[in-house]
């Protein structure tokens, strides 16, 4: 039987190799993470129903997890494409983990004994990890990975495994799979606020980024879902989110807008009302883009919640003697403000995930001029590419919220099925 390469295992990924698999065709899905789940793992909750975000999407991780179907490749990556449409050869790379996937059974002995604690991506900078380290505690695989780079070979680890699972030496692997056809969702990536500096993130404590706030508020983050300053580790008394950091920005060459930080900061905003009624929270933004489903609905329900909506962004942000402080010009009133908030969160926009230019020109597939990869017709086809059996579903081609992602992913698993069964 012909079998199907789903790239990228996000939400849309796992959603079209669900949908594959689900119809009976062996799909191999191809992650580079140690872990499957994508951004849509690191989520507190989703809008506009603020579901559990984990909730909806563990379920779909352990599915894959187990389906009999879906051969899992996490620590790997697609390094050549070769073939024609129902025939393709894929050349990929997995890198080391350092641990016999055979033998561990996710205990977490060695993570917890572990004396090196680095930047955990994970938590977007909030919290830390260990240089031998699960991913997240609903990983898939339910796996450990060592961290070769910041592993000091303390031994702690070898000596309290008693399976012996941990390897000393691992090396690359390559293997060749031939495939009828192939579905790439790796994703987006995020704007680097530095590369706005008059906002002060990283130079200013209580100024962080949206993904980091998702951590902050989220029950199983570093902080146990509790929203503090990071300066004082009080409950800030205002919080002021400033929209557009690196979208509808020519300065920083963003003319983009990502889509989905509006109804983002707006969730935050409704969470951060309902744990903490009596901090002041105000979004500043250029316009509010509440296009979805519910989406109009969910912004009365925060005007309702007491969050203030403030048209116009401060273009600096300072740090006074209690945090930072902004001055904004209200453009609806011409009144000029001067803030002065306990916690002022940057919602970052979305832009091309690191490696797109390398994904694209390895299936020769072209980029926009913003980077992401450009789909045959946004209207005719978004998810089919110039080459046939080559699709392309979620944020790979533009920013986009969760059900659209799921509803590409499961359009491109459609196309990648048809292509399985038809004869060669
Ligand atoms: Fe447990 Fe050993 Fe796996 Fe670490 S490597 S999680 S100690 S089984
Ligand atoms: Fe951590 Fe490396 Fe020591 Fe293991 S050997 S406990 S991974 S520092």
């Amino acid at each position: 039987m012909r079998e199907v390469a789903v790239i990228g295992a996000g939400v849309a990924g796992i959603q079209a190799a669900l949908e594959i698999a689900g119809h009976g065709i062996p799909v191999h899905l191809i992650e580079r993470e140690p872990t499957i789940g994508g951004h849509m793992a690191m989520l507190d909750k989703t809008f506009p129903t603020n579901d559990c975000s984990l909730c909806i999407l563990s379920p779909k991780m352990a599915e894959v997890g187990r389906h009999p179907l879906i051969r899992l490749h996490t620590c790997t990556e697609v390094t050549a494409v070769k073939g024609k449409p129902g025939n393709y050869r894929l050349t990929l790379k997995r890198m080391p983990r350092y641990i016999d996937v055979e033998k561990c059974n996710g205990c977490g002995e060695c993570e917890l004994i572990c004396p090196v604690e680095v930047y955990h991506g994970y938590d977007a900078g909030i919290g830390v990890r260990k240089a031998i380290y699960k991913p997240h505690p609903q990983a898939i695989p339910d796996l450990v990975v060592k961290d070769a780079a910041h592993c000091i070979e303390c031994g702690l680890c070898y000596d309290i495994c008693d399976l012996e699972a941990i390897l000393k030496e691992e090396k690359e692997e390559t293997l060749e799979i031939r495939v009828a056809s192939v579905v790439i969702a790796t994703g987006y990536g995020t704007f680097d606020a530095r590369k706005k500096p008059a906002l002060g993130y990283l130079t200013i404590p209580d100024v962080i980024t949206s993904l980091e706030f998702e951590r902050l508020i989220n029950a199983s983050g570093p902080t146990g879902g509790k929203v503090r300053r990071l300066s004082t580790g009080e409950v800030p008394r205002s919080v002021v989110f400033i929209q557009c950091v690196g979208s509808r920005d020519l300065t920083v060459d963003r003319p983009w807008c990502s889509s989905v930080c509006c109804m983002s900061a707006i969730k935050n905003a409704i969470l951060l009302k309902e744990k903490h009624p009596a901090t002041e929270v105000t979004i500043c933004y250029q316009d509010i883009r509440a296009y979805g489903k519910g989406y109009e609905e969910y912004y009365v329900r925060a005007e309702r919640t007491g969050v203030r909506f403030l048209r116009g962004l401060p273009g600096e942000v300072w740090a006074d003697e209690h945090g930072p402080a902004l001055q904004v010009e209200n453009t609806e009133t011409r009144e000029v403000l001067i803030l002065k908030p306990d916690l002022v969160v940057l919602s970052i926009g979305l832009e091309p995930a690191p490696g797109s230019e390398e994904i694209a020109e390895r299936f020769g597939i072209p980029l926009e001029e913003s980077g992401f990869l450009k789909p045959l017709d946004d209207k005719l086809g978004p998810i089919l590419t110039e080459r046939p059996g080559i699709y392309l579903a979620g944020t790979i081609t533009a920013p986009r919220d969760i059900p659209d992602c799921v509803a590409q992913g499961e359009a491109a698993a459609m196309r990648a099925f048809t292509d399985a069964i038809r004869e060669e």
